[in-house]
């Protein structure tokens, strides 16, 4: 007997009980075929030693964490806290303040009944900070990225993207109907020979400004000079870099030397910047008016919830107060990187808190990342397909929150578990 039947039948009995029974032993033909077809999909990933396991944290985000059937704290080197505001008592008041008076959520997009004055100020203050024309905001960067290439650009236009760029960059770049290239990581000469070869109407160049894996950066003077040669647009996500990244904390461009290099600017709020959730872009107005107008995943999600957007006012606020966290950051990140050199061990990267402890082997990464465990230290190993095969590595994340001593601690104990697994030879 058909499901739907029996179940009616089951119902109209007013058997609850064994409704509910019989609903559990019986398997859709579908969700079975679903279940034999996973299984084996799950086996695989398995088989490729590339499974997520997820820690439960059971405290705030913070210097320091407690994690879910582990005793004591962890020293967190491992979050994008690089200002260390997740849990800024600043910051949570705020969000706290902003629950209060304006509620838990919208229950709406933006353009229905969405937008509160929280919003179009947090617009506001981002567009200032970046000194460009106007500014939208999404319920993440990974939004951000998946609204603007589709919206923005047609099969007349082409879009040149660094082989390295986010997943949220190359699935935006996959929604959108233009001609697509994509230029060897950070390979200016490439992305010359195929913008020369272009005669697209729009051409963009995209690129991370910091690229979240090996904690470089993006040659930004030299992609400038591009596009103006080329009559291109440049478009940077900064979210590994704003807030705390060149001096003022504007990020890539600033860090490079050429601030206002970027004619669009993608970034997020759940990383320096409260590090709650949220992204936006940013850059000149008929391009946000028009993401106004058509970017999906703004117009047909639900608006950013007020305590978050609250946060990352409050968090902007700090940023743009002193330089004092981002000092202490790049003491911070200095000391780890020093450390790390005089002690045997290879450290990638430019100057960047994202500092990947280089290894090679996928194993000996997670050999190395079990022993910090052990002594206290949360940090995580990559491999492939998350990095290219035989780079695995062990990513540190320095935050403004870590002490000094913090950062000794860490130093000696990857000293040590490095020397006990063999990689650094006595
Ligand atoms: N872009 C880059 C370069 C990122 O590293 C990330 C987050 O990992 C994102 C975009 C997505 O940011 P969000 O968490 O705001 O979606």
């Amino acid at each position: 007997m058909a499901l739907r039947s029996q179940l009616l039948r089951i119902v109209s009995n007013g058997q609850q009980v064994r409704y509910i029974h019989e609903l559990k032993s019986m398997e859709r033909a579908g969700v079975e075929k679903l279940r034999d077809v996973l299984e084996d999909r799950l086996k695989e990933i398995k088989r490729a030693k590339t499974w997520k396991h997820e820690r439960v944290i059971t405290s705030p985000q913070d210097r320091t964490v407690t994690v879910k059937g582990a005793e004591g704290e962890f020293l967190n080197f491992c979050a994008n806290n690089y200002l260390g505001l997740s849990n800024h008592p600043e910051v949570v008041e705020a969000a706290r303040d902003g629950l209060a008076k304006y509620g838990a959520g919208l229950s709406s997009v933006r353009f229905i009944c969405g937008t509160q004055t929280l919003h179009k100020e947090l617009e506001d203050r981002l567009t200032n900070f970046h000194q460009r024309e106007d500014t939208i905001l999404y319920g993440s960067c990974f939004d951000a990225n998946a609204g603007l290439f589709e919206a923005m650009l047609t099969p007349e236009d082409a879009v040149f993207s660094d082989a390295l760029n986010h997943a949220s960059i190359i699935d935006g770049i996959r929604l959108c109907k233009a001609q697509k290239f994509r230029y060897p990581h950070r390979d200016l000469n490439e992305l010359e020979h195929l913008l020369a070869h272009s005669e697209a109407r729009l051409k963009l160049i995209v690129t991370d400004g910091v690229f979240s894996m090996d904690g470089n950066v993006a040659p930004v003077k030299g992609l400038r000079a591009l596009a103006d040669r080329y009559r291109a647009l440049l478009a940077i996500d900064d979210s590994h870099a704003t807030g705390f990244f060149g001096e003022t904390g504007r990020g890539t461009e600033e860090f490079c030397g050429i601030m206002g290099a970027a004619d669009i600017i993608c970034s997020t709020l759940g990383k320096a910047v409260s590090g709650a959730a949220g992204g936006y872009t940013t850059g000149p107005k008929e391009l946000i008016t028009l993401l106004r107008n058509v970017s999906r995943p703004y117009l047909f999600s639900n608006a950013p919830p007020p305590p978050v957007v609250a946060a990352s006012m409050k968090a902007l606020e700090l940023v743009e107060r002193s330089n004092e966290l981002r000092e202490r950051l790049h003491q911070n990140t200095k000391a780890f990187r020093e450390g790390m050199k005089a002690a045997g061990l290879t450290v990638a990267g430019d100057d960047h808190a994202i500092c990947p402890v280089m290894v090679g082997d996928a194993p000996k990464a997670v050999e190395l990342a079990s022993g910090m465990l052990l002594k206290g230290i949360y940090v995580v190993a990559f491999s492939y397909p998350v990095v290219p095969k035989d780079q695995a590595r062990v990513r540190v994340q320095i935050s403004a929150a870590h002490t000094q001593e913090d950062i000794k601690k860490a130093v000696d104990a990857f000293a040590e578990v490095a020397t006990n697994i063999g990689l650094i030879k006595k």
